[in-house]
């Protein structure tokens, strides 16, 4: 099995191409500072789009700020598992999570796909369409609320990643366990290349996050494939080792 990291492709279709977002997603879990491992900690690659803090009854304490909120162990357990009641299956929400749909602005011309950083993409409704009716396992697409400065609107749906592949342990270097409170890693470097472990990798799914290293999103070979041959662009794939672990 082959699994490829996606990017902009930054030297090809966007090399004479511009465009720009200024967004933010519509609430967020606040940071941690957690007395167990003593890490004060936030990782803000991993996002639920589809998820409505509206309807909980402190949703004022998710609400996105400038300056981002940072609380305790005690207080960040307990909003974690909020959030975790709301998902529809067992996915991490570590401090720092994004939650709602992205609000904001942009300008420019985008291409099949379009990236926020590398930790958000937008992929277009027909290029949605043309790969779903290719087979290709998509997960879940949000409309955000993003206005475009130009004429055009802006149509691109957000895809919420869901984030699975876990790396191998040969490729870790830890300076102390997993913390079992707030679930940070203790990953103190990264051996290269990235081995990912083939049992973490969804049977449902042709593009997913990675858990550790959450700002980088994979697809399977289908997935690769499909895009090729319906010619989308503003993508680019840079092949990952996966082995049987
Ligand atoms: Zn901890």
């Amino acid at each position: 099995m082959k699994l490829f990291r996606i990017k902009e492709d930054r030297k090809g279709w966007a090399s004479d191409r511009k465009y720009d977002f200024a967004l933010k997603h519509k609430w967020e879990v606040p940071m941690v500072n957690c007395n167990i491992c003593g890490d004060r900690w936030g990782d803000s690659a991993i996002t639920y789009p589809s998820l409505d803090c509206s309807v909980l009854p402190n949703a004022n304490r998710f609400r996105f700020k400038k300056t981002r909120a940072v609380v305790n162990i005690e207080e960040f357990i307990n909003l974690r598992d909020q959030i975790k009641r709301l998902l529809s299956r067992d996915l991490p929400v570590p401090p720092g999570t994004q939650l709602g749909p992205m609000c904001g602005t942009t300008s420019g011309q985008h291409g099949d796909f379009t990236w926020d950083y590398s930790t958000t993409v937008f992929i277009h409704p027909e290029a949605l369409r043309n790969l779903l009716a290719a087979g290709i396992k998509m997960p879940a697409t949000v409309k955000p609320e993003i206005k475009a400065r130009g004429k055009k609107p802006f149509e691109h749906l957000e895809i919420q990643t869901e984030a699975h592949a876990l790396l191998s342990e040969r490729c870790i270097k830890r300076k102390r366990p997993n913390c079992p409170a707030c679930d940070s890693s203790g990953i103190s470097a990264f051996i290269e290349p990235d081995l990912i472990k083939m049992s973490s990798i969804p049977e449902d799914l042709d593009l997913f996050r990675m858990r550790i290293r959450s700002n980088y999103i994979q697809v399977t070979e289908r997935f690769v494939d499909a895009v090729r041959s319906l010619g989308l662009t503003n993508i680019v794939f840079e092949p990952t080792e996966v082995v049987d672990e």
